[in-house]
């Protein structure tokens, strides 16, 4: 934190709902933070969604908190003495519902260009004739897998969609990329396969959910490229470039090497950045290295539940989570959870999947050494 302050401009609840922050690099570059509502509650409760306002000769915001937020979100940019007008760019960290849901209201209301990962703008799209069952033919490819019945999505998302498909979007490519003299983003995916890390002045990372204080990200899975891959670029040849446990390490990997280029890189995440009345600052780098720790962990757990026998995903998830976490949709997140750790755990050679659904452990731990060798890379 060496030569920067943080200043409460608006206080908000104990979650940091409302919340406004200003943030002072050594710089002299502002940046504020605006904490908007999520409805995600329950047991997984991520807390507001942080978005954030990079000031300079032009003005960026990064995400616009999920779906409704906009009128909030520029209430906000107005309260820390910016207009509409004046916002040149929107960075999108990814395609969450909960960091992109307030983006059509917001890119309406000021004209700023939109700026986000290239995969982002494919995923958005509905693809007739290519989606894997007819009731998803009018929805964009993100939503393919998506587990929520349709009662939920008629209620939640039909609006949010057709507001998305309609957006222009300036895709970044590569793995890296200069936005501005201050601003790099970085490709980091494997929370999502569109994921981008921001760098501002080498002095403040935002890496959106890639890394977050106090929770562990959930990773995707590599068999959600086996439907996506017929609509984006050939580049994307492999599924774990952009999708899955492996995908996310690499990238947490990538952003410790950031961390150690520009020492004292001030961590300002997608959420938690003020929680149950405290701040939750962290340093960047032991956080990556607690998460791989936690990936380790969570593969011991799964190697542990299958020691009397082949279980399910679920049956696996029961004995790794606890009850609390599995109500209601929970046991949605901890399936996903632990599929990801069994897609890593198959190609290191300490599980295989037998018949029914079910994963067989070989009492091997090569998970352990495999991870390590990520952390390690470059
Ligand atoms: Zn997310
Ligand atoms: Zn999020």
């Amino acid at each position: 934190m060496a030569g920067k302050t943080v200043d409460v401009v608006e206080m908000g609840d104990s979650s940091g709902n409302g919340m406004i922050v200003k943030i002072k690099l050594s710089s002299g570059r502002k940046i504020f933070a605006f904490a908007t509502k999520n409805i995600y509650g329950g047991n997984w409760n991520l807390g507001p969604t942080w978005n954030y306002l990079i000031t300079g000769d032009r003005l960026f915001l990064l995400d616009t908190g999920r779906r409704g937020s906009g009128p909030s979100l520029m209430e906000m940019i107005s309260l820390a003495g910016f207009s509409a007008p004046e916002l040149d760019c929107v960075i999108l960290s990814h395609g969450h519902e909960d960091h992109d849901g307030g983006l059509s209201y917001v890119a309406d209301r000021t004209g700023a260009k939109i700026s986000a990962h290239e995969i982002y703008q494919y995923l958005i799209k509905p693809y007739p004739g290519k989606a894997p069952s007819p009731e998803k033919q009018n929805f964009p490819a993100s939503c393919w897998r998506c587990p929520m019945p349709e009662s939920f999505v008629r209620e939640n998302c039909r609006d949010y969609h057709r507001e998305r498909m309609g957006l222009a979007i300036n895709g970044i490519e590569g793995p890296e990329y200069e936005l501005s003299e201050a601003i790099k983003l970085f490709h980091t995916p494997g929370h999502s396969p569109d994921a981008l890390t921001v760098v501002v002045d080498n002095e403040a990372l935002l890496p959106g959910d890639t890394i977050l204080p106090d929770i562990t990200p959930h990773p995707t899975q590599e068999r959600f490229y086996d439907l996506t891959k017929t609509i984006l670029p050939e580049k994307y040849a492999k599924a774990q470039q952009i999708y899955g446990l492996q995908a996310y390490l690499r990238s947490i990997k990538e952003i410790k090497k950031l961390g150690r280029k520009f020492p004292g890189l001030l961590l300002l995440p997608g959420h938690r950045l003020f929680f149950e009345d405290r701040w939750q600052f962290v340093e960047l780098e032991s956080r990556v290295q607690d998460l791989f720790e936690h990936h380790i962990e969570r593969c011991e757990s799964i190697k542990r539940a299958l020691k009397d026998g082949p279980r399910t995903a679920e049956e696996i998830a029961q004995q790794c989570f606890e009850q609390r976490l599995l109500e209601g949709y929970g046991m949605n997140l901890a399936i996903n959870e632990v599929l990801s750790h069994l897609e890593l755990m198959e190609r290191s050679g300490d599980v295989v999947a037998t018949s029914n659904m079910k994963f067989a452990t070989k009492n091997s731990a090569n998970f352990e050494p495999f991870i390590r060798s990520i952390m390690e890379q470059g």
